[in-house]
């Protein structure tokens, strides 16, 4: 699929960037190709990250947004087990001994405690709220994002979502969604999974007012973008589901709540 000829094809480790009405600037996770994806986007400030979780793929380029953290430190916000990983595999932005040289980047690493995981928080009019869910056996989170009632909902990497995360997801007007390939993973959805959740909110209540589109991300190198567009199409007929849009990410895409 890299070697494709169609661009929608060639893809980076899934990251998405959020900006709010009044140009509140939000980045979830940052891989390995964070500083290509964000020269690519015209990224210039970030004012805060939200971590899903510490694996390689979501978290290993973090670093490269020292550029962007000489003004502000940026606020970075994860779980427990993200947020210890995150000293670990980069304690030498914390360490005594490191020699400063050109300037470290400034990340504030923020806990998701209990008290966030009820109430949230905002950046600017942006209201951010965690949802816990299962990566295999790992706890990692989601994002709702609220800007006045217009939700849009990421999660990315799961294999499973608890009843009251499923509470938290439902009523947004955009949900993007793991789906890494038709055959099953042990901590992925696969397109199926992906589906099947995204008919049970489409069919809740909350969701069948409020839901508009779906993106389907996290896609691994085994399906092409049109071959993943005509299997949700089919996916939608077959289950009768109308006034919904369905469709697989991909680079570069922008979505407009
Ligand atoms: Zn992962
Ligand atoms: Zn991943």
């Amino acid at each position: 699929m890299c070697r494709s000829d169609n661009s929608r094809d060639n893809r980076y480790r899934a990251s998405i960037y959020v900006e709010g009405k009044d140009g509140e600037k939000i980045l979830v996770d940052a891989g390995p190709e964070i500083r290509l994806q964000a020269v690519r986007a015209g990224i210039t400030r970030i004012d805060a990250v939200l971590l899903t979780h510490s694996h390689a793929d979501h978290l290993h380029g973090i670093d490269d947004l020292r550029p962007l953290t000489f003004e502000n430190p940026i606020p970075v916000y994860a779980n427990k087990l993200t947020y210890n990983d995150l000293f670990k595999r980069f304690s030498y932005i914390w360490a005594e001994h490191t020699q400063k040289g050109g300037g470290l980047p400034h990340l504030n690493p923020i806990l998701v405690d209990k008290h966030i995981l009820r109430e949230g928080f905002s950046i600017g009019a942006v209201h951010i709220m965690p949802i816990p869910v299962m990566h295999g056996e790992l706890k990692i989170l989601g994002w709702k994002f609220n800007e006045n009632g217009k939700c849009a909902v990421y999660i990315t990497d799961v294999s499973k979502v608890p009843y009251s995360s499923y509470l938290k997801a439902r009523n947004c007007q955009v949900l993007i969604v793991d789906a890494l390939r038709i055959q099953p993973h042990a901590t992925h959805f696969s397109f199926d999974e992906a589906l099947d959740f995204t008919k049970k909110i489409y069919r809740s209540q909350e969701g069948s007012k409020m839901l508009r589109e779906v993106y389907l991300t996290h896609i691994c190198h085994n399906h092409s973008h049109k071959e993943i567009e005509y299997y949700c199409r089919a996916w939608m007929s077959r289950n009768n589901i109308k006034n919904l849009t369905v469709s697989p990410a991909y680079d570069t895409m922008s979505i407009e709540l």
